[in-house]
């Protein structure tokens, strides 16, 4: 009755698990949501009063498709500032987040045939557009012994003739790893001798908690400029999930296949949000800077407290606001068995909401988001401790990180 395509993707379960949340909460049970994958800082105050501006001055109509002049030139500019690469205006796109820039960028690159590799554990919704764009996915496994860290030689050995990107994305959803420059570097060796494309998901790029150098763009840019894409987003960096900006910046007949596929789709970004993101990208940068500051206080407290249960394992994460520990040592074959089950019932017996590690290819773990207040989170971490005294199977695995 459906289209083909409909077998072949899953709805998020990021959202899945945000919905189940939600149904329990109506039914008046007090539930902590540690599932959600945006900030829980309001929007800037100067980027709000850009948006009133806008409305007020009646900034309401249809735009250009791919985006606003004012906007691309803030985008670029940032992007010039941050990692001294260069971007023309025909080489930007603005789109409905970060999820609609990777969306066209996949439908632009990929199709029938064609292979992309991509690191697990991994965000679901790359695999999926890979997907969707009837392309196939190959997951170069990463692993938390050695922080999650991509190597080099997993990648070239997943390289075939039909490879024909890889989609990378630093720091990580799940895991909060960086990709080096060293490991970029030679990536865009590879790539650029066969002829890969190389697509980068900056989306959480602003959030990285160490001053280390991450100038990923300033690689792509030197090695593999007219072969590779970065993909970013308003949405995490400057709290702003919901309005629903991001944007690509990549060799001017990709900029171009994206802007004919957004025009006969969603056409331009909200035109009140656009004046808001050139707030944002334009504006003081100190409001990022405080958001940064408080998710350390709180990826190092959760850690903290939820590694007391040695059951626990987790690798601290060097970006991004989500904890991925490995929960396998509180499963058990007469107990809970998988990580799915194990969300599940954390949220039915515990109360609280997170998400299972099979949504990113990652089964034995789940995925805590620390992007919500101390107090919830302390709360949420004693009834995870909780739940996994009365539940959780008894030895501790010999593993180690
Ligand atoms: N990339 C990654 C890794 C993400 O986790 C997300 C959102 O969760 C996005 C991109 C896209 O975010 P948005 O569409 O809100 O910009």
């Amino acid at each position: 009755m459906l289209a083909e395509r409909t077998t072949y993707v899953s709805a998020s379960a990021t959202m899945a698990v945000a919905l189940a949340a939600q149904r329990l909460r109506k039914q008046g049970i007090d539930v902590i949501d540690l599932g959600a994958g945006e900030p829980d800082f309001p929007t800037p105050e100067h980027v709000k009063a850009a948006a009133m501006d806008a409305i007020g001055s009646d900034f309401t109509r249809y735009t250009p498709t791919a985006g606003i002049s004012e906007l691309k030139e803030a985008i670029t500019n940032r992007y010039l500032q941050d990692y001294g690469v260069t971007y023309s205006e025909s080489e930007t796109i603005v789109t409905a987040g970060g999820k609609q820039a990777l969306y066209n960028v996949a439908f632009a690159l990929f199709g029938r045939g064609d292979e992309v590799i991509t690191p697990a554990p991994c965000w679901p919704t790359i695999f999926e557009q890979i997907k969707l764009a009837e392309a196939t996915p190959v997951m170069v496994r990463t692993h938390p012994e050695d922080g999650f860290k991509l190597h080099i030689e997993d990648v070239l050995r997943a390289v075939t003739p039909r490879t024909r990107g890889i989609i990378l994305n630093s720091p990580g959803n799940p895991t909060g790893a960086l990709i080096t420059e060293a490991e970029l570097n030679e990536i865009a060796d590879v790539a650029a001798k066969k002829d890969i494309w190389v697509v980068l998901d900056l989306c959480y790029e602003r959030l990285i908690y160490d001053k280390v150098s991450h100038n990923l763009p300033g690689v792509l840019s030197s090695k593999l400029r007219n072969r590779s894409v970065l993909a970013g987003s308003a949405s995490k960096a400057y709290a702003m999930t919901g309005w629903r900006c991001g944007w690509v910046l990549a060799p001017a007949e990709v900029v171009s296949a994206c802007n004919a596929f957004q025009s006969h789709a969603t056409s331009n970004v909200c035109s009140i949000t656009q004046k808001a993101v050139v707030a944002a990208l334009t504006g003081d940068q100190k409001c990022v800077t405080v958001m940064l500051d408080e998710f350390r206080r709180r990826r190092d407290a959760l850690l903290e407290t939820l590694t007391s249960d040695p059951r626990i394992r987790c690798v601290k994460p060097s970006g991004a606001f989500y904890l991925f520990p490995d929960i396998s040592g509180l499963l058990s074959s007469d107990g809970i068995r998988t990580s799915v089950d194990f969300a599940k019932e954390l949220l039915e017996k515990g109360h609280v909401a997170v998400t299972a590690g099979e949504a990113f290819d990652a089964p034995g773990f789940v995925r805590i988001s620390y992007a919500t207040s101390m107090d919830l989170l302390e709360q949420g971490a004693a009834r995870i401790l909780e739940f996994a005294e009365l539940y959780g199977a008894r030895e501790t695995s010999n593993k180690t990180l």
